[in-house]
């Protein structure tokens, strides 16, 4: 969110682009649409591997592995699905989005480690450019400091840094993921960012905070670790918090689902600023 609110500062239209999504998001939620008639939604995904040690370099083999898991969570056919609590069960949607791996950069870099100011994103600040942002998903992998697991950049913002940031020690699910982050789920809920969708709990310290979205319920903050069933917050009981959403904080083991409402904020993206990926 730092990041955002970075960008947001440094280029005006980016907070114009938003509210204008926000619109056609609304617009395309009562449009009757069902989701579950979607075309598949196909990415194209470019991997930017920046390292200063050989260590850092993630191996093919693990990039494979994270697309793997993306191509799960995003069909909504991730086998711990069925550990959702059985309030929510009837909530768990497919996105009906998959992933392409187009290319994989590798970079070898100065720096011990990077923040989410998009020094990795930039030649002179240690880092790699993009390729084509219209066209392809870039991830960057590299070592992140200050305990950050990764950063993503919301629809409508500039084309020079758009994409998602993840830790290598938090990308796929073999090589350097380190439990527990080591499900790929650290890119599932970047790339949620990415496709529009906002934290769980509305990002406020408190119950005033809203994630746009209806079948979600109302969370005070984050939850952490493995949380047992239920976490009551804002007067949201008896299920309270849907923790087990993949937009919470919790372990990679604890997250399975997006709900319908969401998946119609990432579909209504893809067919509005993100139309050019797919
Ligand atoms: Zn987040």
């Amino acid at each position: 969110m730092s990041n955002h609110m970075r960008l947001l500062e440094m280029y005006p239209g980016f907070r114009a682009k938003l509210f204008a999504l926000e619109a056609q998001t609304a617009k395309y939620r009562s449009s009757g649409l069902k989701v579950g008639d979607l075309p598949i939604a196909t990415i194209k995904v470019v991997v930017n591997v920046v390292y200063k040690i050989e260590s850092q370099n993630v191996s093919d083999a693990q990039i494979r592995s994270q697309i793997a898991a993306l191509n799960k969570d995003f069909r909504a056919t991730n086998p711990d699905r069925s550990k959702t609590p059985a309030p929510f069960k009837g909530l768990v949607t497919d996105p009906r989005i998959s992933f392409v791996l187009d290319r994989i950069t590798r970079t070898k870099t100065t720096r011990a480690s990077f923040t989410d100011d998009n020094g990795v994103k930039k030649t002179s600040t240690g880092g790699i450019a993009p390729v084509d942002t219209k066209k392809f998903l870039n991830l960057w992998v590299c070592a992140l400091g200050g305990g950050l697991l990764g950063y993503a950049q919301f629809p409508g913002g500039p084309k020079s840094t758009d994409g998602v940031v993840l830790h290598y020690r938090a990308f796929g699910t073999s090589g350097t993921a380190q439990s527990p982050y080591d499900k790929g789920r650290s890119a599932t809920h970047e790339i949620g960012h990415y496709l529009n969708l906002r934290h769980i709990w509305g990002d406020t310290p408190d119950c005033s905070g809203s994630d746009n979205v209806a079948d979600t319920p109302n969370a005070a903050g984050p939850n952490f670790g493995k949380p047992k069933f239920p976490s009551v917050t804002c007067n949201n009981g008896p299920n309270g918090d849907m923790f087990v959403n993949y937009m919470d904080y919790v372990d990679d083991a604890a997250m399975f689902m997006f709900t319908t409402q969401q998946v119609a904020r990432m579909r209504a993206t893809l067919d509005g600023p993100r139309r050019s990926l797919w």
